[in-house]
């Protein structure tokens, strides 16, 4: 079934190509890389202005149509202005993300502002609207007409529509929620609370981990809220005063501040919904979703929790138990108490400790495997290639497929002074089939890079980096003729290839390729491989209840009237009721909830657990006992990422599963029993 939409997809792109497309293989193998090599701030804000000048030539090129309006002299100018502020956006995102000399990443937000600023004016541009809406639908493409739909429905998100009064209101609203939602993270990240820990305190903290620490005059640790001090206090510490505040302190970061930042927030999200003829800030976010809704959205928050519930119960018994064998006068398990006995029980039920696992997988050889491995899933050619880099420890690379090039990538993957802090994809340089091959960019902050150091991985940095490399392939093979259209455009799809892709790094087909024991030069055996991942299983009803409960107080937060809101009894409430745990009451962690104050989050943070039930379902497609096998993967490639966003996400899961997603596959996962060691061959296709 794979190779004949292969081949129509291809005949589509060609025939909207059209002859005077310039010869196909040709001119993209010798597209110049976005990145030129060393950059200054002048050079670099040439560049972006130029790259900016190109695309508002386009865009002019397109209104200044008189008579007809056609795929060519509307679609494609527009898509060719979005194309070049993509350009412009990518060297920016190179500046100020990880470009070594301070005085570029100046000049990169500087140039941020740039793109946005651009963007946000030809999208609600009334004269752009009124040309996409001329179009004569009946002479587009498919993909043409969903380009044209998604542009139209973005024109009226943005009040283009309005009259003029309100459309003013609305971009007025949505330039002060973009600086709300700025200063809601920045006072997050610039909190500077500070504990004073005596010795005494540290009870079960690693010997390493208080060796890196500052101490005060009288010799006490210092402990910021961030997240090297607070994941592990939350994990090891045996005293539960000192996990008390910490969560406490955690919860109550920038509390002051972004009490007035989030009532800001919630009063004009909600004023722009109304204006923009919403009930709710949440039905006008849920509109371009899979979701659809907010009530769909709310059923599958319920779902989730019914789904989690009863083994959250028994799990939390079963962690409370544990914790009274240490501290008996523990009488119900609290937020601050979950980790630490989850890792307690981690360490006698299955015999855990990460200090074993770590051996396996140094830097350089999970490295080469995970390329490896990813070139022979989808049946590529993935090797390095000599392009410009902006830091020695930086690797190109090249995606071949039958020697003909599909895009290129950058690896960026130790920490360095300055350097982005997180694990992401940026895509630097959009896909236009025929036309040109997309360029990206794989941040990451892990061990190694240094000679003589080996760079000794986690398993959950391994994990993230394959889920990161699968935001990387969507980009690699996503073709569609029009770049407009590349990305999937509904969020709560985003994540779910990434997540499936996840799923590959627990099979001993693809362990035994990507560990190797810094000594013995031994692949992880299978043994150790079960257990971890028996570990990691039983944690997912508590880490699913959780979730839920962000998801669910992330939406009641902006379906309500803001004048009836309490938000710190709303947060007790979702958390209280759906983690089943102790919680402050009233909570205040509406507050420091960083996506609470992100605009494309706020009433969606149920996104990453949609994705996830979607990766579940996408991987009960694959044998797990034959992972290699070139059919599940290439028809997956074909089928789902291929298109990118030129259909709507649900029909591409649709074409690939032959029905609409389901939830059994996840539940299982929830359960743990879908383990493939020892049980492969139970799955079916
Ligand atoms: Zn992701």
């Amino acid at each position: 079934m794979n190779s004949p939409i292969r081949a129509l997809l291809s005949t589509i792109a060609l025939l909207l190509l059209g002859s005077s497309a310039p010869p196909h293989a040709t001119a993209q193998q010798t597209q110049p890389p976005l990145f030129p090599g060393k950059l200054d701030s002048v050079r670099l804000g040439r560049m972006v202005d130029s790259y900016l000048a190109s695309a508002r030539r386009s865009f002019e090129t397109m209104l200044s149509v008189e008579g007809q309006r056609s795929a060519s002299n509307t679609l494609r100018p527009w898509d060719d202005a979005m194309n070049a502020a993509m350009d412009a956006s990518g060297l920016a995102d190179i500046a100020v993300n990880v470009y070594p000399d301070s005085g570029v990443r100046e000049e990169g937000l500087r140039a941020v502002e740039r793109v946005s600023k651009f963007r946000n004016e030809i999208r609600t541009d009334a004269r752009a609207a009124r040309a996409f809406a001329a179009l004569d639908t009946t002479r587009l493409s498919p993909v043409e007409r969903r380009l044209t739909s998604l542009a139209l429905r973005g024109f009226r998100r943005a009040g283009v529509f309005l009259p003029e009064a309100q459309r003013q209101q609305v971009r007025k609203n949505l330039e002060m929620l973009d600086r709300l939602s700025t200063t809601f993270a920045r006072n997050l990240a610039e909190d500077t609370t500070r504990f004073a820990v005596s010795e005494s305190e540290l009870t079960g903290m690693p010997a390493d981990w208080i060796a890196r620490h500052q101490r005060d005059k009288t010799g006490k640790l210092i402990l910021t809220l961030q997240y090297p001090d607070i994941f592990p206090v939350l994990n090891y510490a045996a005293k539960r005063s000192l996990r008390q505040r910490m969560w406490l302190g955690f919860e109550n970061r920038a509390r002051t501040r972004n009490l007035v930042v989030l009532d800001s927030l919630l009063r004009i999200r909600e004023a722009t919904a109304r204006l923009l003829g919403y009930r709710t800030w949440a039905d006008y976010q849920a509109e371009p979703t899979m979701a659809g809704s907010a009530d769909s959205i709310r059923t599958f928050i319920e779902r989730v929790r019914e789904a989690a519930a009863p083994a959250n119960a028994s799990l939390l018994k079963r962690l409370l138990t544990r914790l009274r064998q240490e501290d008996s006068s523990v009488e119900r398990l609290a937020l601050w108490d979950a980790s630490y006995a989850s890792e307690l029980l981690r360490r006698s039920e299955y015999r855990l400790d990460s200090r074993l696992v770590r051996p396996y997988f140094p830097f350089e050889v999970v490295s080469k495997g995970i390329i490896a491995v990813m070139s022979d899933l989808f049946g590529v050619t993935i090797r390095p290639t000599k392009l410009p880099v902006w830091h020695r420890s930086v690797q190109a690379y090249e995606v071949l497929e039958n020697q003909r090039p599909l895009g290129r990538f950058y690896l960026d993957l130790h920490p360095r002074k300055a350097k982005y802090q997180h694990a992401a994809v940026f895509p630097l340089r959009g896909a236009v089939a025929g036309r040109q091959l997309p360029e990206a960019m794989l941040v990451t902050n892990f061990p190694g890079g240094e000679p003589n150091e080996p760079g000794l991985m986690e398993l959950g940095e391994v994990v993230t980096f394959f889920h990161e490399f699968g935001h990387l392939v969507h980009d690699m093979f996503a073709r569609q003729p029009y770049m407009s259209v590349q990305w999937p455009a509904e969020q709560d799809f985003i994540e779910a290839p990434s997540q499936m892709l996840e799923e590959f790094v627990q099979l001993p087909a693809v362990l035994v390729r990507l560990s190797r024991h810094e000594k013995t030069g031994r692949p992880i055996p299978d043994s150790l491989v079960a257990r971890v991942r028996a570990a990691d299983e039983f944690g997912r009803p508590r880490e699913a209840s959780f979730q839920a409960a962000l998801a669910k107080l992330s939406l009641e937060l902006h379906s309500r009237p803001v004048d009836s809101l309490n938000v710190d009894s709303m947060s007790y409430r979702a958390l209280a009721d759906l983690t089943g745990l102790v919680v402050p009451r009233p909570s205040h962690l509406a507050t420091a909830f960083d996506h609470l104050g992100s605009n494309d989050y706020a009433a969606t943070y149920y996104t990453y657990l949609w994705s996830q039930v979607i990766s579940k379902d996408l991987w009960s497609a694959f044998h797990a006992d034959r992972p290699f096998d070139p059919g599940p993967a290439r028809r997956y490639r074909d089928l789902v990422l291929r298109p990118g966003g030129g259909r709507h996400s649900s029909e591409l899961v649709r074409d690939f599963l032959g029905r609409p997603f389901a939830f059994q596959s996840w539940q299982r996962w929830l359960r743990g029993s879908q383990s493939p060691v020892g049980e492969s061959s139970s799955r079916s296709n």
